[in-house]
C-alpha cells in the first residue's frame, strides 16, 4: 500500500551566502525579495539600489513569469501547449529566444536536457502543482511510458520569421523550468548594465548572478551547498565575479514514498528522476542561462558524460563547473583549479 505523500521541501533554500562584512559604503536600502517563477527571488544594489529601480527590475521578472509560465493561462508557454497537435502560436521575441536556446541545447545533449519534458513532469508532479492534480506520487509503468512517447523536442517547431512555436502532437507540453531563471537573470543584468549599475548580486532560488565585484579588486564569495535532502550547510566556496552560477541538486524538489525519495530533474530515457553517480551540478557561466541550461543537462547525465560534454562546450563559451558525486568526491573543470574552498570536511577534492 502507498504510504501518505508528504512533500519535503520545496523551497530552494539559500545555497549562497555572500560575505558582505566589511563594505565600505553604506547601503541605501535593503535587498529586495519576492516570490516569482514559484521561486524566491532576491536582489541586491547595494549602495546604488533605489526604490524605483528595484520596482522595474521585479516588474521585469514578472514579466517574464508572464509570458513563460506553464501555469499561468495566457503565457506564450501555456498557448503552446493548448494549441499542441492543433496550431502553431505567435510568441514574443523572449519566448523564441529562449525556446531557440532550448531546442538548440536540447540537440546537443542529446535530449538530457529537453524542454518536452512537461508531460512527464505533469506525471510526477514532483512540486505538488495544484494545476497537476494531487500530490506527487510514484506513476504506474504505463503512464511513464505514455507521457514518455510525448516528450521529443524534435516535435516542436520554430519558426524565426514568423516568431511562431508548434509542438506536433496532442498531449505534448514544454517546461522551460530549467532555464527561465537564467534567462531572466541574463536580462535583469543586461537591465542593469543599461543604466550605469555596477555592482549586484542577483539570487533566483538559487541560481546566482554576481555582478561587478564586492569591491575594489575583491571579488564576491560564493557557496554551493552541501547536496543532501537534511544537512543545509556550506560544502565549498569559491570567488567570482561577473559571472553567473547555477545549481541542479536532487535536494531542491523532492518527495518520499515508501522510504525512497524521488526528485525533480528528470531522465526522459528512464521516465524516472535522474539517478546517476551525480548529487549535484554547478556551472559557473557569463550567461546565466547557458549555465541553467548546462547545469540540468549534465545532472541528467552522469559525471563521466557530463565532464567530457563540458569539455567540448568549453571550446566554444567560457564555462566552468563543480560536480558532486555519490561518493562525496567533488570535481571540478580546470579553470576552478586553486579557487575552491571546501567547508564541509565530509567531502574531498579531486
Ligand atoms: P533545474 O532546477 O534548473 O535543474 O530545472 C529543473 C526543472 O526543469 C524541473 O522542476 C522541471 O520543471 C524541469 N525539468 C526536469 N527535468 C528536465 C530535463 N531533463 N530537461 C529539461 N527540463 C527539465
Ligand atoms: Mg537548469
Amino acid at each position: 500500500m502507498i504510504k501518505k505523500q508528504k512533500l519535503l521541501l520545496i523551497a530552494v533554500l539559500v545555497v549562497v551566502f555572500f560575505n558582505l562584512t566589511g563594505c565600505q559604503q553604506k547601503q541605501k536600502i535593503p535587498p529586495q525579495t519576492q516570490m516569482v517563477l514559484g521561486t524566491v527571488c532576491t536582489i541586491n544594489l547595494f549602495e546604488q539600489g533605489s526604490p524605483v529601480v528595484y520596482a522595474e527590475l521585479f516588474k521585469e521578472l514578472r514579466s517574464i513569469e508572464q509570458k513563460m509560465s506553464m501555469h499561468i493561462t495566457d503565457s506564450d508557454i501555456a498557448k503552446i501547449n493548448k494549441n499542441a497537435g492543433k496550431n502553431s502560436v505567435k510568441i514574443s521575441d523572449e519566448t523564441f529566444f529562449v525556446l531557440k536556446n532550448a531546442k538548440e541545447y536540447a540537440i546537443k545533449t542529446e535530449g538530457a536536457f529537453d524542454p518536452t519534458i512537461g508531460p512527464l513532469v505533469a506525471l510526477w508532479n514532483v512540486s505538488g502543482n495544484e494545476n497537476f492534480g494531487d500530490s506527487p506520487k510514484v506513476p504506474s509503468f504505463n503512464e511513464i511510458q505514455k507521457a514518455q512517447n510525448l516528450v521529443d523536442f524534435q516535435k516542436l517547431e520554430l519558426n524565426e520569421q514568423e516568431k511562431t512555436a508548434f509542438l506536433q502532437e496532442v498531449g505534448m507540453l514544454l517546461d522551460v523550468g530549467a532555464i527561465a531563471k537564467g534567462y531572466v537573470a541574463d536580462v535583469l543584468i543586461a537591465k542593469l548594465r543599461q543604466k550605469d549599475i555596477t555592482k549586484a548580486t542577483i539570487d533566483l532560488g538559487g541560481n546566482v548572478y554576481v555582478f561587478g565585484e564586492k569591491q575594489k579588486n575583491t571579488p564576491w564569495v560564493v557557496g554551493i551547498r552541501t547536496p543532501s535532502f537534511t544537512e543545509k550547510t556550506t560544502l565549498l566556496s569559491l570567488p567570482l565575479k561577473d559571472t553567473s552560477l547555477v545549481t541542479s541538486g536532487m535536494y531542491e524538489r523532492y518527495f518520499e514514498e515508501n522510504g525512497k525519495k524521488y526528485h525533480h530533474i528528470l531522465d526522459k530515457t528512464t521516465g524516472y528522476p535522474a539517478e546517476n553517480d551525480i548529487l549535484s551540478v554547478s556551472i559557473v557561466c557569463e550567461s546565466s542561462m547557458i549555465a541553467d541550461i548546462l547545469s540540468t543537462a549534465c545532472f541528467v547525465m552522469g559525471k563521466e558524460k557530463a565532464l567530457s560534454f563540458l569539455a567540448e562546450e568549453a571550446a566554444e563559451r567560457a564555462v566552468e563547473a563543480v560536480i558532486v558525486d555519490t561518493q562525496n568526491k567533488i570535481w571540478f573543470t580546470e579553470g576552478l583549479k586553486h579557487k575552491i574552498t571546501v567547508i564541509n570536511s565530509d567531502y574531498t577534492l579531486q
